[in-house]
């Protein structure tokens, strides 16, 4: 049987009654406007879409645009359109600014259809017009907002100087990291206290992200509490401002610790805390240190109980240390003993009930 096409009559292969040019003229694989306006924060990147939401480049507001119009379909944004894919439409294009806004030629290739197999290509060229205003994020920060305050301090002391520099450097590239998706993750404020920093932040959700970011890198508590800051006529209620406070561990570098009998030096607290006796080494992470430290089977040897000894001998059955403040020879243990601690070896020192312990310093 012989097969016209309905528009063209021409006779041949039919997609929908369709020959191929008349089904592709008729067809279309995405609807755009000839011209775009976009509003756009003056203060950060961010843009209204819907809601606001962060960008990079325009080519991202672009993109979002051009697949918002796309629908279901997948958009590929490539250099050269390759074999058609069913759902999955292929995008070039170029843009030039011209003063006041931006040109965008863009090309299309793919089906219309899941069903059809007569592929389509199809130009559209467009304007993207940028109006400026100051996003309701930024204007709450601007002007003061906040609804967390994440406090950093550290058990038993203050924080020193670099810590409280370091410690501003971890939260503000947190907090950069969150704002990438999220535009109230930012801080509106960095009050330096005498005993560690306070951040005032714009979202309680992320001040408590960054909370547990830092406690898992640092190790330490977190303790929250909510204050009374007054009354909000507009949502008719009153307002309530958290606390959120890292206490950081109390165990740090070079700290020396009494843990399973044995006397350890801490060599590095990042993620875990590293101990380590000559050759020996424990890992041990931050959740299970605060647990044996609550429990009594942790416990750090302050610095004024260490003493200086060297190892004088050294065999199977155990060793003998010479104290290097009284020069007394006196015996180790063997469950005491590190592996890699051996004769002439520095060692620091303590004892209790008779007990000798010894660490590689
Ligand atoms: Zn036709
Ligand atoms: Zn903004």
């Amino acid at each position: 049987m012989t097969m016209f096409c309905y528009k063209c009559g021409k006779e041949a292969p039919l997609t929908d009654g369709l020959c191929a040019a008349c089904y592709t003229s008729e067809h279309s694989l995405i609807s755009l406007k000839q011209r775009y306006n976009v509003v756009a924060c003056r203060t950060c990147d961010s843009f209204q879409m819907e809601e606001w939401m962060p960008f990079t480049n325009v080519e991202d507001i672009m993109e979002r645009i051009m697949q918002r119009a796309a629908g279901k379909d997948k958009l590929v944004f490539v250099e050269d359109f390759s074999e058609p894919v069913h759902e999955v439409i292929q995008c070039m294009y170029a843009m030039t600014y011209c003063e006041e806004y931006w040109r965008i030629e863009a090309r299309f290739f793919g089906y219309d259809d899941p069903f059809s197999d007569v592929p389509i290509r199809e130009n559209h060229d467009f304007e993207l017009h940028f109006k400026f205003t100051v996003c309701p994020s930024c204007s709450k920060k601007y002007g003061g907002y906040y609804e967390a305050i994440l406090q950093i301090r550290r058990d038993g002391r203050y924080l020193t100087k670099e810590e409280k520099d370091h410690y501003l450097s971890e939260v503000t590239r947190l907090s950069d990291a969150e704002l990438e998706t999220f535009n109230m993750a930012f801080i509106t404020q960095v009050l330096p206290k005498k005993e560690g920093i306070d951040f005032q932040m714009g979202s309680i959700k992320v001040a408590k992200k960054i909370a547990r970011a830092l406690q898992s890198l640092y190790g330490g508590t977190i303790a929250e509490s909510h204050r009374l800051a007054g009354f909000d006529r507009q949502a008719g209620k009153e307002r309530y401002r958290t606390t959120i406070v890292l206490r950081l561990s109390q165990f740090e570098e070079g700290l020396f610790v009494l843990y399973e009998g044995r006397l350890w030096k801490i060599a590095h607290a990042v993620g875990k805390l590293l101990l380590r006796n000559f050759a020996e080494e424990r890992a041990v992470d931050f959740k299970k240190v605060e647990k044996d430290h609550a429990s009594g089977a942790l416990e750090i040897v302050g610095e004024p109980l260490m003493r200086d000894g060297m190892i004088a001998s050294r065999d199977e059955a155990g060793a003998e240390m010479l104290t290097l403040d009284s020069y007394e020879t006196i015996p180790l243990s063997p469950e005491i003993m590190a592996e890699g601690m051996s004769q002439g070896e520095p060692v620091r020192f303590f004892e209790r009930n008779g007990i000798y312990y010894a660490v590689s310093p």
